[in-house]
């Protein structure tokens, strides 16, 4: 496979990416995020688990930039991004795949690629990399975003993302109302880019997110009640319970 060129980053020895401490954010006056606290590697998959409700889909969002925490404090690359709007932050290398994929549905797979290819100085090569990446795509160049199927429009999402040439992808559950013959061509493909960027997947299919992820946040209302390695998370019994209804 092709490998996906990311920009520059300060290479700052073992630094983590992004580290977050602890964020407060509220929806008007309901706290939905207590004091959450993690740190992502350059390079590598970190999965965010937990329940319906538990608080994932708004860390991302606070990570991203769509929600701004009311408390704590966020970093990328050794500084603070905490004022930073998520364009801020998307054109310092923060991508981020919303679950309803927020591609635009009328326009075209090509089009949709080409919006994301915006600042690219070859935009034809860089969606050709797309391509190569996730060769159905390449069939349906010509199709209304809206009538792909399930499995292709995360695939056009991941690739609109990507074509930002993010160092951290963040991802909220890429494989959900996916057909699970294509599951498993997203999985691949999402562990292979976390072998050269930060890609944080948030994902209701726990057995897929571990297989990608080396460290693991599990969530319990709006708190992260259990972390760590991934292989050994696996096996704990409380991860059991707190993914339980
Ligand atoms: P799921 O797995 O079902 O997507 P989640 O872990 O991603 O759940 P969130 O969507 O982050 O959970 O929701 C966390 C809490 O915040 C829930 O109690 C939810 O009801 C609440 N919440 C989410 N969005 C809003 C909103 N726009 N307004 C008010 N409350 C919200």
């Amino acid at each position: 496979m092709m490998p996906v060129s990311k920009r520059f980053i300060s290479p700052m020895s073992n630094s983590p990416l992004l580290v977050a401490n602890n964020l407060c954010t509220y929806y008007g006056h309901s706290q939905a995020l207590f004091d959450v606290s993690l740190s992502i590697p350059a390079v590598g998959g970190v999965a965010i688990l937990g329940r319906n409700g538990a608080g994932k889909t708004t860390l991302l969002k606070t990570i991203a930039g769509e929600l701004l925490a009311q408390r704590g404090s966020l970093s990328f690359d050794g500084e603070s991004i905490d004022t930073a709007a998520i364009e801020q932050r998307a054109s310092r290398g923060l991508g981020y795949v919303p679950q309803d994929h927020g591609i635009f549905a009328r326009l075209t797979v090509r089009e949709n690629l080409q919006v994301g290819a915006l600042r690219e100085s070859n935009s034809d090569q860089a969606i050709e990399e797309m391509v190569a990446l996730f060769p159905r795509l390449g069939q349906r160049m010509s199709q209304a975003a809206g009538t792909l199927s399930g499995g292709e429009r995360k695939m056009l999402a991941i690739s609109r993302a990507l074509l930002g040439r993010p160092s951290l992808l963040l991802l909220d559950e890429p494989t959900e109302g996916v057909w699970h013959g294509v599951i498993e061509e997203i999985t691949e493909r999402l562990r292979e880019l976390a072998q050269d960027i930060a890609v944080v997947i948030v994902e209701q299919n726990v057995k897929m997110a571990l297989s990608i992820s080396q460290h693991c946040y599990v969530m319990d209302r709006g708190h992260i009640a259990l972390s760590g390695e991934s292989a050994a998370i696996r096996d704990d019994p409380e991860l059991e319970r707190l993914l339980s209804p």
